[in-house]
């Protein structure tokens, strides 16, 4: 098994994890427990709630350890839900190891607004768009 050492460059939003991964507190089983304060079922021995995470809908998490493959409303995610936050991609290009140096414009100055017009209205439906955080940025991950 060897390291594979990741970059790319993105023209997105950075936006927290708890936007995307909603985090909640289910029951562990189906017993009726009595005891407000028991911690534990005492029909089944489970601990009594469970800590989860569900992503919003529009994630796509279809390749599941490569960050780089999961998509929100098909714009690339950067990140998982390990991280404090995910970057969200208008642009992007990737490299890693293998691949060597590439050298790619990704988008001219003059189409910045462009691209962040079409980005920033989608994410805004979202609930995921941040002013402050839309701009450029390098991204760097080992796989
Ligand atoms: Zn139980």
């Amino acid at each position: 098994m060897s390291t594979t050492y990741n970059t790319a460059a993105v023209i997105g939003c950075k936006v927290p994890r708890t936007k995307i991964w909603i985090r909640k507190e289910t029951r562990s089983c189906r017993h009726v427990v009595v005891d407000d304060n028991a911690n534990f079922c005492p029909e089944c021995g489970k601990k009594l709630w469970k800590t989860t995470d569900h992503c919003i809908s529009q994630y796509d998490d279809y390749e599941g350890h490569f960050c780089y493959y999961r998509t929100i409303d098909g714009y690339r995610v950067f990140g998982t839900k390990e991280d404090d936050f995910v970057i969200i991609a208008a642009q992007f290009i990737k490299t890693d190891l293998y691949s060597g140096p590439q050298v790619m414009q990704i988008a001219c100055p003059q189409d910045i607004p462009f691209i962040q017009k079409s980005f920033k209205k989608r994410l805004q439906q979202l609930d995921l768009w941040d002013e402050n955080e839309f701009g450029i940025w390098v991204v760097m991950w080992c796989t």
